[in-house]
């Protein structure tokens, strides 16, 4: 008799461009299982947003799954107490899951996971569904492996699956009760959360390639234009519903459809290198998982270490920090769930700059917020914006221009932050300077009615130059050169020469 096939699902919740469910079915009866491990949703940065975004889509799976005429076994508990479950049920099995580049405690439990399976001779397969190559030791050709990757065909959702007996016993929690589990986390409500689940995904795809996408480059910096032409794909690929690689292939099919469309081609070439950086990205925190909890760059740990608890980091942690701009993006990542780009690089480059706080704690409640929480781009990216890698050039968003560049017309400003939507545009984004003479006619007073605004302009300035400074040494830069060895990319061959792109694979290299 054949061996059960367990289909561990983690962030992956599909059925379509799923490897382990296609090669579970094609030898033998298939077990899917979640698992909702208490422990994982008690870290630090873990959130309601979350947990509902996973159970929209396990509700959506459970659907999928069932078309295949196979269940989804929803387990409350530990996984190695599951995998002993596993054992005694059924003797030995398989197990199948994707490779997964998640944070320090994901990590572990995988480790845990390993270990059991050596001594108890249970094989675990692990194909990658994302472009990340366990063991890297150089980023040399990295590139081409991720373009292979997505070019290869796709697993299509088996046909012929059969559900092994006896799974009732490893299913605890039923579909429609997931969303109100008590699991114990950060509950901060998000009215305005993107829904999970594949059908959202797949919907959301289909309006960005055929309309909202024509407009993305143009928006993407832009906080109101980029929630309506950003493709908003992050949640669904944090957590799975949606294939790094279907994604991929459909957008090279609507690239070569769009080539004589100048603001489509634009928009559309600007999209891929996103897709690219997305795995770039969580390839940093794969090679150097310590940047979870360290400061990357050896010279500048220690710096900005304050107590966690500094009213400045409360205030920039509420949208009260008296700079309009920061304080919109904040409220709107509290009540959406959701930011773009530049506006998320901004409210770190403000915390650890313009306030002086360690990247770490800004970092956690910001995750907390994103319901695209993906450790992997989270980390490097909060690392990079807060001047952490000691190799980037240090970019510090000034909250005022940014206000004037990407909020010209103050209506972000005003509908986050009502207090100031009475102010004439032009002191919409520095309140604390409205003329005393103006102050009686748009009754508004500086301080009472909005916080005034600590001095970020000489914080950021003083943070700058230390760090500039710490950089320098001889030791600072032989640990930048290996750091950029070791993590960068190295997309161009050294001759300086554009590679070639094969005729069909997606272009990563266009500007
Ligand atoms: C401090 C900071 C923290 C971030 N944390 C996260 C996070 O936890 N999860 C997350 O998905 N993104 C994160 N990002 C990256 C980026 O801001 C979001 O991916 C993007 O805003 C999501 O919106 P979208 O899906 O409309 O993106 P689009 O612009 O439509 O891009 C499509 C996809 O490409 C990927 N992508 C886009 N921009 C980036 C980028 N700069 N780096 C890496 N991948 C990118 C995402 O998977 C995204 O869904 C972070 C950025 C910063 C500055």
């Amino acid at each position: 008799m054949s061996r059960v096939q367990v289909v561990w699902f983690k962030r992956d919740l599909r059925v379509h461009d799923h490897a382990p469910l296609f090669h579970a079915a094609a030898v033998g009866p298939v077990l899917p299982v979640f698992a909702i491990e208490p422990e994982q949703w008690q870290t630090p940065d873990s959130a309601l947003r979350h947990w509902q975004f996973a159970a929209e889509s396990l509700c959506d799976l459970s659907q999928a799954l069932a078309t295949l005429h196979l269940p989804l076994c929803c387990w409350q508990g530990d996984v190695v107490t599951l995998l002993e479950a596993l054992k005694a049920r059924y003797g030995d099995f398989a197990l199948r899951s994707h490779q997964e580049t998640g944070n320090d405690w994901s990590f572990s439990r995988d480790q845990r996971v390993a270990a059991w399976c050596r001594q108890h001779g249970i094989s675990w397969h692990q194909p990658r569904q994302h472009g990340i190559v366990r063991g890297l030791q150089k980023r040399h050709r990295w590139e081409a492996q991720w373009e292979a990757l997505m070019a290869a065909p796709r697993y299509p959702a088996p046909q012929n699956a059969r559900a092994a007996n006896g799974w009732e016993a490893f299913h605890h929690v039923p579909s429609e009760q997931l969303a109100t589990l008590a699991l114990g986390v950060d509950q901060t409500p998000c009215p305005e959360r993107q829904l999970g689940g594949r059908r959202e995904g797949h919907a959301l795809w289909q309006s960005f390639i055929t309309r909202r996408g024509r407009r993305y480059r143009g928006s993407l910096s832009k906080p109101l234009l980029a929630w309506e032409f950003g493709s908003r794909l992050s949640p669904h690929l944090a957590w799975g519903t949606l294939s790094m690689r279907e994604i991929a292939q459909s957008l090279r099919r609507q690239r070569q459809k769009h080539t004589d469309n100048a603001q489509w081609a634009a928009s559309l070439r600007a999209f891929t290198s996103r897709l690219y950086w997305h795995c770039h990205f969580m390839q940093k925190l794969e090679s150097a998982p310590s940047m979870e909890h360290h400061t990357l760059h050896p010279a500048l740990r220690g710096l900005r270490e304050r107590d966690p608890k500094a009213p400045r980091l409360i205030a920039w942690q509420r949208g009260h920090t008296g700079v309009p701009l920061v304080d919109a993006c904040m409220r709107s990542l509290i009540a959406t769930g959701w930011l773009n780009f530049r506006m998320r690089a901004m409210l770190i480059s403000f915390a650890t700059f313009g306030l002086g706080l360690h990247w770490r704690e800004p970092a956690l409640h910001l995750a907390r917020l994103f319901t695209d929480y993906e450790p992997g781009i989270h980390y490097p990216q909060v690392q990079m914006q807060s001047g952490a890698t000691g190799t980037n050039a240090l970019r510090v968003y000034n909250p005022i221009k940014q206000a004037a560049d990407n909020d010209p017309d103050g209506a972000f400003v005003a509908r986050w932050v009502p207090e100031l939507a009475r102010l004439p545009l032009e002191w919409r984004s520095m309140p604390w300077a409205l003329p005393a003479s103006l102050r009686q006619r748009f009754d508004f007073s500086p301080g009472k009615d909005y916080p005034l605004p600590h001095d970020f302009d000489a914080e950021a300035r003083y943070w700058k130059s230390q760090l500039y400074q710490l950089r320098r040494s001889p030791q600072a830069r032989e640990a930048s050169q290996k750091l950029v060895s070791a993590l960068a990319s190295q997309r161009r061959p050294k001759t300086g020469k554009r590679q070639k792109t094969p005729p069909n694979q997606l272009s990563l290299f266009d500007k």
